[in-house]
């Protein structure tokens, strides 16, 4: 079981033919509601993947928070972790595709999202493989790497763009810190990547650092390491490169709560990024191991 904890949106995707600027009225020529945010859709591609996924987030007790619970339980995932506090309005996202698939993104934040995390089943990490967790819950995320690190369950952070304060407080309470480019700038400003990783791995036990970049690879480095190593991405014709940070994060944790090493871990996650961005969805089981066969070195 993978536990994610973390962030969940409605993503409305409107597909158009052009964008036109404001002002102006465009029909949709297609809509679809689904579930976004880096946790989330971690969650659903651990499920994907053959794995177990438990969520815990917050949403509003309201049609969209309805909703979201509804759709990652038909994914597969326990949602019962999920928040629905009374007054708070759910994060939504709308997302504008224009016919050569480039996107527009309004992200509403959504309000009065209880921060406080103490409600959380923590007794549920004695089924856990690993814990992953993004920063936009940051008082969940840290209350479960403590309660993680103190019965051994490995984990694994999603560090995303955030704030500097976040990044700084959660990446040392974690095993496996995987930034996104941004996140690794913020987190250590003005400095090459390969100093960034540094800079992480000497903020505290953890086992390996990494950040992502996309099409380049992941560039990984381990306290034992004297400098760091690329990962390099599985080549494909990308067609929709969203999501594949969480896919990636997801089949990471799925990998460490397998017992993958780390480098099967990361050439594991590279798999299931790739193919996120190639199809524009979340890759099952049978079509990584295909890719993972294929792969010659
Ligand atoms: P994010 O979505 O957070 O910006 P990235 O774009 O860095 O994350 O993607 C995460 C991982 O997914 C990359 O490290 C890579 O392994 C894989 N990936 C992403 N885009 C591509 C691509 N165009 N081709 C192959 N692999 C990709």
């Amino acid at each position: 079981v993978v536990l994610c904890v973390g962030q969940v949106v409605t993503d409305h995707t409107f597909r158009v033919d052009e964008v036109e600027l404001p002002p102006s009225k465009t029909t949709a020529r297609g809509y679809a509601l689904s579930v976004g945010g880096m946790a989330a859709n971690a969650a659903i591609a651990v499920v994907r993947l053959g794995g177990s996924a438990v969520f815990w987030g917050r949403v509003g007790r309201d049609e969209a928070g309805e909703e979201l619970k509804h759709i990652l339980e038909a994914e597969g995932v326990d949602a019962q972790g999920l928040l629905m506090a009374e007054g708070a309005r759910t994060p939504l996202s709308a997302v504008i595709v224009d016919k050569r698939g480039e996107r527009s993104i309004v992200t509403y934040r959504g309000e009065k999202l209880p921060t406080d995390p103490s409600g959380l089943p923590l007794d549920r990490l004695a089924e856990a493989g690993s814990l992953l967790c993004d920063p936009r819950w940051p008082e969940a995320a840290e209350l479960a790497f403590r309660a993680a690190r103190e019965r051994g369950v490995p984990s694994a952070m999603d560090a995303e763009k955030s704030e500097e304060r976040v990044l700084r407080q959660l990446v040392p309470l974690t095993d496996h810190a995987i930034f996104a480019k941004t996140g690794l700038s913020i987190f250590a400003p003005n400095v090459p990547p390969e100093e960034g990783l540094a800079r992480a791995l000497a903020a505290g036990p953890l086992q390996l650092a990494a950040v992502t970049l996309g099409e380049k690879g992941t560039l990984w480095r381990t306290p034992g390491m004297e400098r760091a190593a690329t990962r390099p991405a599985f080549p494909v014709d990308a067609t929709n490169t969203t999501g594949a940070g969480d896919v990636f994060h997801g089949a990471y944790a799925l990998a460490i709560a397998e017992g993958q090493a780390l480098e099967d871990a990361l050439r594991f996650a590279s798999a299931a990024g790739a193919l996120r961005a190639r199809d524009g969805k979340t890759p099952d089981r049978a079509m990584l191991e295909e890719l993972l066969a294929g792969e010659t070195d």
